[in-house]
């Protein structure tokens, strides 16, 4: 089977696509309070350039895809996609990103499509606190969404949930329990400094470390080994069925397993989340490009991704753009997460 290592070596294997950035949330690490200018239709790919893309990318070794956003349950008929993606001989995961608000409605189609996994992001189990994190979600259409992904089958459930200082950092135990008798995988990442201006600062965020040391507190904590899990590191507390993983882009920097292209709504192909460097796939498909352009557009971003990220837990990230040479740095308010895709 193909598969398609970057300069250093890393077999890169995951293309994660986002397809809106839309949202019906506006978490506050994440978005504004009154959001950011959306793409006009036009601009954010089609279905069938998705599809296309996603067949060229496998023919060079990507074995999964994730869809992200914005939300991507905003965005109308996800599952003519998810089916889309699904057919392609190699696609061999396929799994979502979601805030769980319109889950409950969509798993049972998702799973019909062939959706294999869903990623849920909840940062509070507070109804209120839940709502005041996320500007007006409802915690309970979360947990029916959660409890209807189970019921499909989309399974292991992953659960997000960024820890914020003097916010939610005291939910980081309960979170840690919810694995004692699931198998769902709880992550705690590390808040980035990629949200709206004005909300990150060094003291807010939690890293890995002080996270760890509070979830040890409950029974001892074991590294546990999940395969080809590009830039999470996983263990298991003593006695429990699920595990807790945790995503450090500031305090530690995993980019030696980084495994993954991205892809955001409007065609741009990012080989690194905290670079600008950007390769526009949309011109190109909307030229008329045959496969081999499109193909080695991909090879293009392969070939650039960077050794590793600079970004640093005072959130400074300066890097060198491998395409123009140029130093460049991450500007959230040029392309917040939700652009992005996280
Ligand atoms: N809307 C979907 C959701 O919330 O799951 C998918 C898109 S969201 C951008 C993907 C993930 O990025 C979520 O788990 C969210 O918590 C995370 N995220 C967004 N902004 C972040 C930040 N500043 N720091 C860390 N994680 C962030
Ligand atoms: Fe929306 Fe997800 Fe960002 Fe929250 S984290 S505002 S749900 S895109």
């Amino acid at each position: 089977m193909k598969s398609l290592k970057d300069s250093f070596f890393r077999v890169i294997d995951y293309l994660r696509i986002s397809v809106t950035d839309r949202c019906n949330l506006r978490c506050i690490y994440c978005m504004p309070p009154d959001g950011v200018r959306s793409f006009d239709h036009d601009d954010i790919l089609s279905y069938e350039e998705i599809v296309r893309i996603v067949r060229i990318a496998a023919g060079l070794g990507v074995r999964k895809v994730r869809l992200t956003g914005g939300e991507p349950l905003t965005r109308k008929n996800i599952a003519s996609l998810i089916e889309g993606i699904k057919k392609i001989p190699g696609i061999e995961d396929l799994s979502m990103t979601t805030n769980g608000m319109l889950l409950e409605q969509h798993a049972a189609a998702l799973a019909d499509a062939g959706l294999n996994r869903v990623n849920i992001s909840i940062d509070s189990f507070r109804p209120d606190r839940f709502r005041e994190l996320t500007r007006g979600g409802d915690l309970a259409a979360v947990l029916r969404g959660l409890g209807a992904a189970r019921k499909a089958g989309l399974s292991p459930i992953k659960i997000n949930m960024v820890p914020i200082r003097e916010i939610n950092d005291d939910e980081i135990p309960d979170f840690a329990r919810m694995t004692m008798d699931t198998d769902c995988h709880v992550r705690f990442i590390e808040c980035m400094p990629s949200g709206p201006n004005g909300f990150w600062a060094p003291g807010k965020y939690i890293a890995t470390d002080e996270m760890r040391a509070i979830i040890s507190r409950i029974a001892p904590l074991s590294p546990v080994r999940v395969r080809r899990n590009g830039p999470s590191k996983y263990y298991r507390l003593e006695g429990a069925r699920g595990v807790v993983g945790f995503i450090s882009a500031l305090t530690h920097h995993f980019c030696s397993d980084c495994n993954r292209l991205r892809l955001t709504a409007d065609g741009k192909l990012r080989p690194c989340l905290f670079s600008e460097t950007e390769i526009d796939l949309r011109s190109t498909l909307r030229r008329g490009a045959g496969d081999s352009e499109i193909e080695r557009l991909l090879r293009l971003a392969i070939e650039i991704k960077p050794k590793e990220h600079h970004l640093d837990a005072e959130g400074a990230g300066n890097g060198v753009d491998r395409l123009s040479g140029k130093e460049t740095c991450l500007k959230p308010e040029k392309r917040p997460m939700s652009r992005i895709g996280g």
